[in-house]
């Protein structure tokens, strides 16, 4: 029969349980065993979430306490060193969250291993980490419990593993570099192992995830890939290999051709590609159509994917299955609670929990006909079309807004050099001026008097009564220190980008519409559903208060068109491109009124800018084209006197730095505390001809960086960069550290920046 399925499932629960069981057990508040039911009830609920909707397997192992790429390091015994762990024996939770965090309620402390990125996606997983005598050793029997779990409830479990190439290509070598493929061969023993004791379990089908497929890979990878594959051969179950985010496209053969049962691919983000595999399979092979968007939220036209699928279902039968585009792990839970959010909207979401009905409706209607889901399909036409027709998705004046854009509105009035010496002579800055990144610690002071706000124990007036006190505070701090441009301190502002998503027309927020982003870190992002309009100033009373406070310069501060277009769920209506053009007009606005109302510093933040790069390289120019116009639109308006920050708060610049250049942002400020300076390396190469901010304190630290610390790494950056165009500051936002940290931080700052000044 023709199976409908999920690759995953959010595990941190719909009132994030997860989250507060760990964050208990971690402050010692708990006991491993509550965090284990709480951890085993949620896997519970959630695949009787999936049974209840009629889908014919559950994923096992898509449930972590941490990250899933963490749990296959425990998995095959990828334990660095310094967390002395004896070979071979099974990984025990606190050293699984030692080497998540750093330290557990037992154990000895050590440097957690690195997080980054989820391949384009706000999730972000632990590095393993490759030592070139590594050996594998299978180390974790959770997921073999897991299993035994799922087929006591009466359940078909499908394992999700990662598989060899992909985790190999996740991870990092260690000490003197090598080759990572020379690990495969010993990995594949493990994976092997691992397979087999599946099998013995009864287990059918595993889910075998190569997401890498979808990569620009090189040929010793690709080779990689048939080599290892015919290895896994023998006593195993089935596998089903999955790719998402993307497109096969130069690897599409060689997914076809592995030695595998099944081939699941993503037909949201690369419908086309669905045909092409079905035509490339070998006649015996599973082609698993990933149909329901596993990054958005919106529903599906199930009628209009019907008319692609059925004929691939008269072609394939019961070898089509049907599936989520990728895990449902970067949506959130459930629909059903948000009550606040507007009927008609409403009406066009589906959370995880309503792609699981979307995805049981297609079946039946594959297997049974449409007409046994009539009513389903009726009220799916129906969304379609009032989306699509909804006066609240189009709004003439910002279609003339966006017709009218004229290429002088993307470029300031003269060029660098010329707008430095005006700003020089308006600002009066001393050489290396000093800086922040824009938000000061968030107390849980400001936080109360927010949730007082939005339970309506405090009055409006009341709470802006109360952040101006605050904003009062940070000026006269910042006075006190020395710094040269001051900020406001972001106290009103929940998020960077939650808090513009909610002045801004075109926005929804929800209550619980939570995303993990990490271990128990979720985010909330907002859904850009409309046309995006400006209602009025969002920012300019806080920013000419905090002037007021001040003769120094008041940086005014606002989170750019690219970030919040990649930390929102976005419309799919239209180009990204286009909505991010509505965001920049907006922006533009804000900008312009600011300056009118005296703010001469403005900045503008990027953080989202890099990681809204495609996968493939081939598609880098389209995405950059337009993400630099976009700020360049919200940035251009300003006269020269007037002074354009940006900032971004990652470090890997050098192949983007043409795109970074063409921003043409007066100074831009970028996170390089932990990276020594080296990354200015490119940057001086480059020519980069603006005023640059290598962060000098790593703010991701408790620590209080000392002075003789910044003064070496600034001079190494007056090695590569020339002192009239540089800057002193942190290495990002100090929202999440303490006063008792931040303020001799800042003054140990300010005081390495004069001695410099002195020495120069
Ligand atoms: N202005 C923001 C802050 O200081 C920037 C945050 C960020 O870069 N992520 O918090
Ligand atoms: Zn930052």
């Amino acid at each position: 029969m023709t199976i409908a399925h999920i690759l995953g499932f959010p595990r941190i629960g719909a009132q994030r349980e997860l989250k507060w069981a760990l964050e208990s057990y971690w402050r010692g508040k708990s006991e491993r065993e509550g965090l284990l039911e709480t951890a085993r009830a949620l896997r519970e609920r959630h695949w009787r979430l999936q049974q209840a909707a009629g889908l014919d397997q559950v994923p096992v192992g898509d449930f972590s306490l941490y990250d899933q790429v963490l749990d296959h390091s425990a998995l095959f015994g990828t334990v660095p060193p310094r967390f002395a762990h004896p070979q071979g024996a099974e990984v025990d939770l606190d050293t699984y969250f030692r080497m998540a965090r750093g330290r557990a309620p037992t154990g000895k402390p050590a440097a957690a291993c690195e997080l980054t990125k989820w391949f384009d996606t706000n999730y972000h997983y632990l590095v393993p980490e490759f030592h070139r005598d590594q050996s594998f050793a299978l180390s974790s029997q959770t997921l073999f419990a897991q299993v035994e779990e799922a087929k006591a409830l009466g359940l078909n479990p499908r394992p999700v593993l990662i598989g060899p190439l992909t985790y190999l290509w996740l991870g990092k070598t260690k000490g003197k570099p090598f080759d990572r493929l020379e690990l495969l061969d010993d990995l594949l023993a493990v994976y092997a192992e691992v397979l087999k004791r599946l099998r013995a379990q009864g287990v059918e089908w595993v889910q075998m995830d190569e997401p890498i497929l979808v990569l620009d890979l090189p040929n010793d990878w690709r080779r990689a890939f048939e080599l290892a594959y015919p290895q896994l051969a023998g006593d195993r179950p089935r596998l089903l290999l999955t790719t998402y985010f993307g497109e096969l496209a130069d690897n599409l053969q060689l997914a076809c051709h592995l030695p595998v049962e099944g081939l699941h691919i993503d037909a949201v983000r690369a419908p086309q590609q669905l045909e092409r595999v079905a035509d490339w399979l070998g006649g015996h092979k599973v082609l698993s159509a990933g149909i329901i968007d596993g990054r958005n939220l919106w529903r599906t036209d199930l009628e209009s994917l019907l008319d692609r699928l059925e004929p691939l279902y008269d072609r394939l039968g019961k070898r089509l299955w049907l599936g989520s585009s990728c895990s449902l792990l970067h949506v959130p839970v459930d629909l059903a609670p948000e009550s606040d959010l507007d009927p008609e909207l409403r009406s066009w979401l589906a959370f995880a929990v309503q792609k699981l009905s979307e995805l049981n409706i297609l079946k039946r209607a594959l297997t049974e006909g449409r007409s046994a889901v009539a009513e389903a399909l009726g009220s799916s036409r129906t969304t379609v079309a009032t989306r699509r027709n909804s006066a609240r998705t189009r709004r003439a004046e910002i279609r003339a807004a966006m017709s009218a854009v004229t290429e002088s509105m993307s470029r300031r009035q003269s060029p660098y050099s010329q707008r430095a010496a005006l700003q020089q002579a308006a600002l009066g800055l001393p050489l290396l001026p000093t800086t922040t990144i824009g938000s000061f610690p968030q107390t849980p002071e400001i936080r109360a008097a927010r949730h007082a706000l939005k339970t309506g124990a405090l009055s409006s007036e009341a709470y802006q009564g109360q952040m101006r006190a605050k904003i009062k505070e940070v000026v006269e701090r910042q006075e006190a220190l020395g710094l040269d441009v001051l900020v406001h301190g972001e106290p009103e502002r929940s998020d960077m980008v939650e808090y513009f998503a909610e002045l801004l027309e075109g926005f929804a927020v929800t209550r619980n519409g939570w995303v993990q982003s990490y271990g128990s870190r979720c985010v909330k992002p907002p859904i850009l559903f409309g046309d995006v309009a400006r209602r009025g100033s969002m920012t300019v009373d806080w920013i000419t208060y905090a002037q007021s406070l001040t003769q120094r310069p008041m940086k005014g501060m606002l989170t750019g068109p690219v970030t919040m277009l990649q930390w929102s769920f976005v419309r799919d209506d239209q180009p990204r491109s286009a909505t991010c053009l509505q965001l920049a007009l907006a922006l533009r606005d804000e900008v312009l009124e600011l300056e009118r109302a005296g703010i001469r510093v403005i900045q503008i933040d990027e953080p989202a800018f890099r990681e809204g790069l495609p996968l493939r390289r081939a598609d880098w120019d389209g995405y950059l084209d337009w993400a630099v116009r976009c700020f360049r639109i919200a940035s251009s308006g300003v006269e020269d006197q007037t002074q354009i920050h940006t900032h971004m708060c990652y470090s890997e610049f050098n192949d983007i730095l043409p795109a970074i250049a063409a921003l043409d942002a007066d100074v831009i400020t970028i996170e390089t505390a932990r990276s020594n300076m080296e990354l200015l390396d490119g940057f001086a190469e480059f020519n980069y001809p603006n005023a640059i901010g290598p962060g000098v304190y790593d703010i991701h630290s408790p620590n209080v960086p000392e002075v003789e610390q910044m003064v070496e790494l600034l001079k190494k950056a007056a090695e590569r960069i020339p002192p009239e165009r540089l800057w002193v500051n942190p290495d990002c936002g100090l929202k999440t550290r303490q006063w008792p940290e931040v303020e001799p931080a800042l003054r140990n700052l300010v005081t390495a920046a004069q001695r410099l000044r002195a020495a120069l």
